[in-house]
């Protein structure tokens, strides 16, 4: 990422954040972008000591600006990079560093392009977003309009930089990932090589008390991060060149996986856990079929989102009716009736009829209360029955997940789990944990 203004040395060892929005101050939405950076720099060695949080006020913005300069040397920034007045980040961002904002081309027909895929006209307030601080790095945003932008400047002898990202985690996230990672990996000194230790069935803070003692080493990093369903511990090392930095980030693997955590561990640097799973039923030569019905589609519509899943996914059955389960899946009637649709017995009985139905080597199900009506005080919204069926037997297992969830969250979180039992149900290295799985 070559920039012919950068100014070369200072090695980046802190970072602080400011958020920008007023949202956030009358606590309309939770700072999750500040979580998340931080996370992520810790990650990188990265030491953050302050995070800030203003409205959309410039005049504010600039004081806050100059007093975080003042202690430390790198700022990431986010939010207030849209296309309306209120959005001022960049150009206060700008003015206090005495830089004009000049138009990027490659901004303005990435701007263009992204609203002609829609089908739509770019508002004429887009064309604000095509402006950058003279001199600065554009990163290409692909998944909004306004393009991250890095700034670097010598200020009384002093490498200071900018990271403007914007508000949205959908758009923040990625982008931090792909484009502002590298970056900072270039500047922290000495090489970092990552290893994500992908889990499923364990909580982000049980994850947490199990590692504890390894959180605390600067070098190399370890940290828990949660997704929908998911945890990953990310470990990673830095040393002077890339083969020290690997043997140390295997290292630290190998004293992870010596823990407890090792039964719930689905992968390593594994894309998704759908992603693991077609890997490894194509590796065994089998094939998948699925059931659904809480998950509405969700658990095929992750598997097709992988290109090139056709040779190990066959299809699947959205279930929602009693009716549907015993036409198309062949869930006898009476075990409906008798254990209801959300249970041991229907989940077992929906694996196995889209396995048979299909004429796949594993057959998925899934079938719940995804809310937020419907729950009852046996069943409550949250539980969902999930089962997987393969030629050496079908098992199933309950989750209990909280209430308090959305509908949506319910349905992912259902879906990781299911794609996780899978994995551990078809593996031959002598998990999975049993705790909780019924045979059936
Ligand atoms: P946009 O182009 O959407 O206006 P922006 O860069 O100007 O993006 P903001 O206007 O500050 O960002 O925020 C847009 C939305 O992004 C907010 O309504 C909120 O949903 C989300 N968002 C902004 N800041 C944060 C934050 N710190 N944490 C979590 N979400 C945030
Ligand atoms: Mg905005």
């Amino acid at each position: 990422m070559a920039n012919d203004n950068s100014v070369k040395g200072n090695v980046i060892r802190d970072a602080g954040i400011i958020c920008v929005g007023t949202e956030l101050l009358l606590g309309e939405i939770v700072n999750t972008d500040a979580a998340f950076i931080s996370r992520r720099l810790a990650a990188l060695g990265i030491g953050v000591f302050r995070q800030y949080v203003v409205g959309d006020n410039p005049g504010r913005l600039k004081e806050m600006i100059g007093a975080a300069y003042s202690r430390t040397d790198t700022l990431i920034f986010s939010g207030g990079l849209g296309p309306t007045a209120d959005d001022l980040t960049k150009e206060t961002v700008a003015e206090w560093f005495g830089k004009k904002l000049v138009r990027d081309e490659r901004t303005a027909a990435r701007i263009g392009d992204y609203f002609c895929r829609s089908h739509r006209r770019a508002p004429h307030s887009n064309e604000k977003q095509a402006y950058v601080p003279e001199g600065s790095v554009v990163l290409d945003n692909d998944y909004g309009t306004a393009p991250g932008i890095i700034i670097e400047e010598e200020i009384d002898g002093r490498k200071k930089t900018a990271v403007l990202l914007p508000g949205p985690p959908s758009e923040l996230e990625p982008l931090f990932l792909e484009k502002v990672e590298p970056y900072l990996m270039e500047r922290s000194g000495g090489t970092i090589v990552s290893r994500n230790i992908c889990l499923i069935g364990i909580g982000e803070s049980e994850v947490g008390d199990i590692i504890a003692g390894m959180m605390e080493s600067d070098n190399p990093t370890v940290a828990p991060y949660c997704g929908d369903g998911e945890v990953r511990v990310r470990v990673a090392a830095k040393a002077a060149d890339a083969e020290k930095a690997a043997a140390a980030a295997d290292a630290a693997v190998g004293r992870i996986l010596g823990t407890g955590i090792r039964e719930y561990v689905y992968g390593i640097d594994a894309r998704s856990p759908e992603a693991e799973l077609i890997a490894r039923l194509r590796e065994k030569g089998m094939t998948l079929a699925t059931a659904e019905s809480c998950t509405g589609g969700m658990l095929s519509e992750r598997i097709t989102s992988l290109a090139g899943c056709s040779d190990v996914f066959l299809g699947g059955c959205v279930t929602y009716a009693n009716g549907a389960k015993t036409d198309l899946l062949g869930v006898p009637s009476e075990t409906i009736e008798k254990f209801g649709a959300v249970s041991a017995e229907t989940a077992a009985a929906m694996a196995i009829g889209a396995r048979e139905r299909l004429g796949a080597s594993v057959g998925l199900s899934a079938t719940g209360i995804a809310g937020p009506g419907g729950g009852t005080p046996e069943k409550p919204v949250g539980t969902v029955w999930i089962g997987v069926s393969t030629p050496d037997g079908t098992a199933v297992r309950k989750l209990s997940l909280s209430p308090t969830r959305t509908r949506d969250q319910i349905r992912k979180i259902s879906c990781t789990a299911l794609f996780g039992f899978a994995i551990f149900r078809i593996s031959s290295d002598g998990r999975p944990k049993t705790e909780g799985i019924i045979e059936v």
